[in-house]
């Protein structure tokens, strides 16, 4: 593989298209306009530009991945892509009228893939042209520092497709796992749990915030507790993430802890607000309770 297309130039859709340019792949990035793919690629300059002042990149090598990334307006510069990753805003209705609109340039044999956390994978790809052509690619944030990304097949997703995904993992650099389409896939099916069982306790006063995190990270080798994870990650993200879980298993294991939906109506979101189960006001985080 040579050539991909990133559309989405936020958060994830820009580290996607840095790790793909640093393995050497052409990267056309795309967003709602070409000054927001422009930002998009300043933003990577930014990041690559600290690694070189910290000693851990040549000039060099940051030149290169940089000739590599291409932002672009619209999908029809894309065209020749082998790949397609869309990392654009956790709506449906976005994702879907993409879908639609690359259906019309995607290449015969190329690929559609979806950074999609919560929506089911088959059913996005209803919208694509070809549904055996269409995988889900879960990356995880930062996506330049962490190594793993979720392969996730849709019911209809080939096994070339699947294939042609572990390849692209590895060329990147990533290890890969490959799912069946559930909500919340493996690792976020795992965690949501964890993390919910970690407001339980708190709601329970079964220890305190500290030695909840410091249980967790010291009994069971995690590198950070799981209530300043979840400040890091938004209390509203993970009440909704439940919420779809209860919804879409019907299983009451999903149930959200009342304090997560206390803290949220509260507004108290986590890091984003600064003030979550810890508060952020100062120079280190307070515990809360
Ligand atoms: P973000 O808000 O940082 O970026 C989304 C980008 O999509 C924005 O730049 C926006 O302008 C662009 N966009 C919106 N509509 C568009 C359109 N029609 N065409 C092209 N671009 C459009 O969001 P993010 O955190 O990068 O999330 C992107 C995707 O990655 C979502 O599906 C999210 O669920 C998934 N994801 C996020 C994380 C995370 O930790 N943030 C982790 C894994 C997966």
């Amino acid at each position: 593989m040579k050539k991909i297309a990133v559309i989405g130039a936020g958060q994830m859709g820009a580290g996607i298209a840095q790790v793909a340019a640093q393995a050497g792949l052409s990267v056309y990035l795309s967003d709602l306009s070409r000054e927001i793919a422009e930002k998009g690629k300043a933003g990577i300059m930014r990041q690559l530009g600290k690694q070189v002042e910290k000693g851990k990149l040549e000039q060099g090598a940051v030149d290169a991945a940089l000739a590599n990334l291409l932002p672009v307006a619209g999908y029809a510069d894309m065209a020749d892509a082998e790949l397609v990753i869309e990392a654009a805003t956790e709506r449906e209705d976005i994702k879907r009228q993409i879908f639609g609109e690359v259906g019309k340039i995607l290449a015969p044999g190329a690929i559609l893939a979806s950074n999609t956390s919560s929506i089911s994978i088959t059913r996005l790809a209803q919208a694509s042209a070809d549904p055996s052509r269409f995988i889900g690619l879960h990356f995880f944030n930062p996506v330049p520092l962490m190594p793993l990304l979720e392969i996730i097949r849709g019911i209809a997703t080939s096994d070339a497709t699947a294939a042609t995904a572990q390849a692209f993992g590895a060329a990147i650099g990533k290890q890969t796992i490959v799912a069946q389409d559930s909500p919340g896939f493996v690792v976020n099916r795992i965690l949501l749990p964890l993390l919910n069982e970690a407001f339980f306790a708190v709601g329970e006063g079964l220890a305190s915030i500290p030695d909840i995190d410091k249980g967790v990270k010291l009994g069971l080798g995690h590198p950070m507790g799981p209530l300043m994870l979840a400040d890091m990650i938004g209390l509203d993200t993970l009440l909704n993430v439940l919420k779809v879980f209860q919804q879409d298993t019907g299983d009451p294991k999903y149930r959200p802890a009342p304090i997560l939906l206390k803290y949220v109506e509260a507004g108290w979101l986590g890091r984003k607000t600064g003030r979550g189960f810890y508060d952020y006001s100062g120079p280190e985080p307070v515990p809360t309770r």
